[in-house]
Parts: structure tokens; sequence; C-alpha cells
């Protein structure tokens, strides 16, 4: 029977969870008596978690299992699975029951409608600190902002991909992969479907703040070219003020006020050079945003069907 879902789990330090994880999720996905696999992608975990994932396997040839050499963080994990998984339809999932198997099911549903790509939007965040959920509020709503992507909001990791989708990502040549980002820009049909993020069943997040930052630093500068268009506007908006005060002291001098003599012409002087200096350097980044795009090779666009063609 050809496998139809997969569902790719990235797991580090999980020693915990993963049994009442395993058990919870089979619970609900035998529930569509149709065919799955569970990837498991050890990244590099430190505790018992790979010699349970072995013992899950042996019992359970549905459960696979890729195992990384050392910790190469959670994004590689994911790329990893997406690149091992056969199923029609993938689902990536925490393996701490913080993304519920039951909205799995619900994904599922969605992906049968017709949907190619289902997010898991975050309603409410049990068990999370106040920093990382205002952090995350203002970052996403920023990214949206500066990539000019429909990025959904208060999505995380958690989302299901047709077949169709999961080959145009793999296809990218880039590097550097921020999914969240990909998941929006590849197109397709997509939807989101809303939950209560729990929290975690047992253990410790993973995720410290310098992962953290590591990650919003790759989604902006993985989608985005805003960093390096902010010297050209820094240069301009020096300029301006510069030539602003240029005429102020001519007029000054004109109706006879010798404003600060000749010292404070010096202000506006340097204040125009940086702006100018500020601007060529706006001029070499446009071209490096430009280099970066054709490194990172992205096609122009991707087909979703064709009709009457061969
Ligand atoms: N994870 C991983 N590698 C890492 C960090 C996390 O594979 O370097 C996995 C982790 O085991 C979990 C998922 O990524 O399955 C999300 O991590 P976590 O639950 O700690 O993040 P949070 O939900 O707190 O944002
Ligand atoms: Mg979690």
């Amino acid at each position: 029977m050809k496998t139809k879902y997969s569902i790719l789990v990235p797991a580090y330090n999980e020693q915990e969870v993963l049994k009442i994880f395993y058990d919870a999720l089979t619970k609900n996905m035998d529930t569509l008596k149709e065919d799955y696999e569970i990837v498991f992608v050890n990244d590099g975990s430190k505790d018992n978690t790979y010699l349970i994932l072995k013992e899950l396997a042996q019992k359970d040839k549905r459960v696979k299992v890729v195992n990384f050499s050392r910790n190469f963080g959670q994004q590689a994990a994911e790329l990893a699975a997406l690149r091992y998984a056969v199923g029609d339809a993938v689902i990536i999932m925490d393996c701490d029951l913080q993304d519920p198997p039951e909205v799995a099911l619900q994904m599922i549903e969605k992906w049968k409608e017709g949907y190619e790509v289902v997010h898991g939007k975050r309603k409410k965040r049990k068990g999370e600190t106040v920093f990382k959920k205002l952090t995350a509020h203002v970052y996403y709503r920023f990214l949206r902002k500066i990539t000019g992507m429909d990025i959904p909001t208060d999505t995380g990791e958690f989302k299901l991909y047709d077949r169709k989708v999961v080959e145009a990502i793999l296809a990218l040549p880039e590097h550097n992969r921020y999914l969240r980002g990909l998941a929006t820009w590849v197109g397709f049909r997509q939807t989101s479907i809303s939950f209560d993020r729990p929290n975690r069943s047992a253990g410790v997040t993973k995720w410290t703040v310098k992962k953290m930052i590591k990650l919003a630093e790759d989604g902006i500068i993985a989608n985005s070219a805003y960093p390096l268009t902010l010297s050209i506007k820094c240069g301009l908006t020096l300029s301006v003020s510069a030539i602003i005060a240029f005429i102020t002291f001519i007029v000054l001098a004109i109706v006879g006020i010798n404003f600060g003599g000749l010292v404070a012409w010096l202000f506006p002087t340097v204040v125009l050079l940086a702006g100018i200096i500020l601007i060529m350097q706006g001029f070499t980044n446009l071209y490096i945003g430009r280099v970066y795009d054709e490194v990172k090779g992205r096609p122009n666009y991707i087909v979703s069907e064709t009709i009457n063609i061969k």
C-alpha cells in the first residue's frame, strides 16, 4: 500500500516525551485506517532519545529514524525529514505534544478538501514566557511587513504540506532555508487551523535565546533585502537634513543673522558627507541584494498544475 501520510518529528533530548507522543499520535492516526509513517530525526541528542527511537522502530515498522551525527538544529532536522519522507501529505510536528495529534487529523481533513499547505495557528500559548510570546508577536508582524509575504501570524513549524509542495521546497537550491517563510513563498492552496497550544507534556524547551535569535535572523535575511535598503534611506535622511540646514543658514545670512560663525557650517557639511557616503554604500547594497537573489537561485515561478500540456 502506498504511504499516504508522513509525520515528521525532530527530536532533541526528548527521552521523557517520546513514548507518550508515539502513543497519542498512533492512537489518533490509526482512526484514519490509512497507511502512514513516522519519520523521527534525532538531532544529536545527548540523552536516550536514539535508544528509545530504535526500540519504537523495532516494534513498529512505520517508525523510521534518521540519526544526526551532532546537533544541527530543528530546521536542519526538518529538512532531512522532508527528504526521507515518502507520504502524499506530510505533517511536521514537535514531539512534546504541543502540536496536538487531533489537530493533525483536522489538517488531513483540510488536505482532503484540496488544500496543499495547512498552517497550525496558535490561539493561546500555554507555558511560554511573556518574553517569548511578545517577541514572537512583534517579530512575525515585522517579518510580514518587510517581506511583503502573506506569512500567517502566530504559526510555527506545525504544518501539513502536500507532496507537490514538498517537492517544490526541496527543489530550491538555497542553503539557509527558513521553512516558515518558504511554506508561504512556494504558494499553492493554503489555509490555517487555529488551536490552543498546550504546555509541553514533559521536559523543557530546547530553544535557547541564542537559537531563537539565529532563527529570527534567518527569517529576515533569507526572505528580505530590507536591511540592505536601510543605508540608502539613512543616507537620504541625513543629506536632506543637511541641505535644509544649509538653506536655513543661507536665509539667515541674507537677513543679516550670522548664526554661530563659520564653525556652524561645519556641522551640516559633515552630515551631508556622511549622507553621501551612506547613499553610495546603499547603491553597493542594492547590487549585493541582487547577487544574493541570484545565488539563492530560486525559480521565477512554480507551476502547480497544467491543463492539456504533456
Ligand atoms: N528540536 C530539535 N533540535 C534543536 C531544538 C529543538 O530537533 O536543536 C526539536 C525538539 O525536540 C522539538 C521541536 O524541535 O521536537 C521543538 O522544540 P521545542 O519544543 O523545544 O520548542 P518550543 O516548542 O519550546 O518552541
Ligand atoms: Mg515545543
